[in-house]
């Protein structure tokens, strides 16, 4: 079985936000609006997040880091989620199961990388927007946590294409949205466990770390510092 894993490089990420666009369009996640944003509602599966970086006692840098859900090995959510609403599949990816949700948010508290949302308001597309729903994701209801998929749909069609044409998954069939959408290829996306993979040759990189892995959830989402902030975010 693969274990699908992503590196994100901030040494080539330019915090452009393409990655965040792409992943909001291509999983029917809800516009916000700036009314409903200032009440909390603004729903983003993958943000970019602050981070204070540089030497201390100098002057601080502040850099903008993509976040996604890590897709922990040790996830504290679904250890916490009373119904099974969120589980680890057998490839290892953290799913939600939006029809078992009850909303009672134990797993957003727990999780330590406020990647998981609530949707608290009734999702809504003004005017041409809901033509660009796509029918491959679940338009989630009010009263459920959502969160970054890793754009499961996709490996399903990319297993789907693989099975009709009569070979094996290869590396590239399946990535995600932001992946295949950043301009700097600052994401690469794949299987860990295959030695020949670059993520898996990415994820040695003297540069690679995890964020809060003292925590031990084994993110399986790995960055690569910039070389400017001598290897420390
Ligand atoms: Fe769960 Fe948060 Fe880890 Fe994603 S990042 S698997 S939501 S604990």
């Amino acid at each position: 079985m693969p274990r699908w894993g992503m590196v994100i490089d901030l040494d080539r990420c330019t915090a452009c936000q393409a990655c965040v666009v792409a992943c909001q369009v291509e999983n029917n996640v809800a516009p916000a609006g700036p009314e409903m944003a200032a009440r909390g509602r603004a729903i983003s599966w993958l943000r970019l997040v602050p981070f204070q970086g540089g030497e201390h006692g100098t002057r601080p840098e502040l850099r903008l880091v993509p976040l996604p859900c890590m897709h922990c090995e040790r996830p504290p959510c679904v250890r916490v989620c009373p119904v099974r609403a969120t589980l680890t599949d057998r490839e290892g990816l953290v799913a939600q199961v939006y029809p078992r949700c009850i909303g009672c948010r134990y797993c957003t508290t727990a999780c330590p990388y406020t990647v998981r949302h609530f949707n608290w308001d009734r999702p809504q597309w003004p005017g041409p927007m809901e033509q660009a729903l796509s029918p491959d994701v679940s338009v989630r209801p009010r009263g459920v946590v959502e969160k970054c998929s890793f754009c499961h749909h996709r490996l399903q069609r990319a297993k789907d294409q693989a099975r009709a044409e009569g070979r094996p998954l290869r590396e590239g069939d399946y990535v995600p949205a932001c992946v295949e959408t950043c301009p700097a290829e600052a994401m690469v996306f794949g299987d860990l466990d295959d030695p020949r993979s670059a993520v898996a040759r990415l994820s040695e990189s003297p540069r690679a770390f995890r964020l809060l892995e003292e925590l031990g959830t084994r993110p399986k989402v790995i960055y690569l510092s910039r070389g400017e902030w001598g290897g420390e975010i």
